[in-house]
């Protein structure tokens, strides 16, 4: 498979936030969303078999823990990345799997976790969801969206009830999206929907949802690849 890199670091988003993690971030992506903060896997990587992938997570986490398959698009690579996904899970692993959901979930192996990323409308990918995921969906899975603004706010408010997703899955998250120029600020000013007017929103709303920062753009440069 196209790997564009394999590190260690700490889980910025999701309900595992904050917890130590080893990121395999495989080259390649099928939409273009205006905020991706991931350009740099749309092109290049390395090819590796799967045995070389888990030797290098084994040697990043020898007692086994938790792992995030991400991309780019990771089910792009859906033959190598499922066995992959498999084998991790054999080895004791916790795994999240990050995915637009633009692409069949059907085959992701059960005890993964899901955290579906559906864009919004100014994401400049909107409906690309695949409707039929929602039936892969379960209690320990995730659903995301990324927000620059109250249109995307109602859409993501709007779909969560309609599809009932608070009971659905295991959290619902609501993410202000980061600005792309926002190389050096470590706060929330490169946010392009202020964390404190979601919250108000939120609130005034009674979403069933969780608000949520990427973290590691508090803790590093928020430009910082491999973080
Ligand atoms: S799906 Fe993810 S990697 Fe692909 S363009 Fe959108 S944000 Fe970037």
């Amino acid at each position: 498979m196209q790997i564009t890199e394999i590190y260690k670091s700490i889980q910025g988003e999701s309900s595992y936030a904050g917890l130590a993690c080893v990121f395999v971030r495989l080259t390649g992506c099928n939409l273009r969303c205006s905020w991706c903060d991931s350009e740099y896997t749309f092109t290049g990587g390395h090819p590796m078999t799967i045995e070389e992938v888990l030797g290098e997570v084994e040697q990043l986490w020898p007692d086994g823990g938790l792992i995030e398959i991400t991309g780019g698009e990771p089910m792009l690579q859906e033959r190598e990345v499922v066995p992959l996904m498999q084998r991790l899970l054999g080895g004791g692993h916790t795994v999240l799997l990050e995915t637009s959901g633009e692409r069949p979930l059907a085959r992701v192996p059960k005890g993964v976790v899901k955290i579906v990323d559906v864009k919004c409308p100014n994401s400049g990918e909107p409906d690309t969801f695949q409707i039929e995921n929602l039936q892969t969906l379960a209690s320990q899975d995730e659903v995301k969206f990324v927000l620059s603004d109250r249109t995307d706010y109602e859409f993501a408010r709007a779909f969560t009830e309609r599809h009932d997703l608070g009971q659905r899955v295991g959290a619902v998250l609501f993410s202000p999206a980061f600005g792309k120029d926002s190389r050096g600020a470590r706060d929330a000013s490169h946010c392009l929907l202020d964390p404190r007017e979601l919250a108000g929103w939120m609130l005034a709303d009674n979403v069933p949802a969780r608000l949520g920062l990427q973290i590691h753009k508090f803790i590093w440069d928020p430009a910082m690849k491999g973080v």
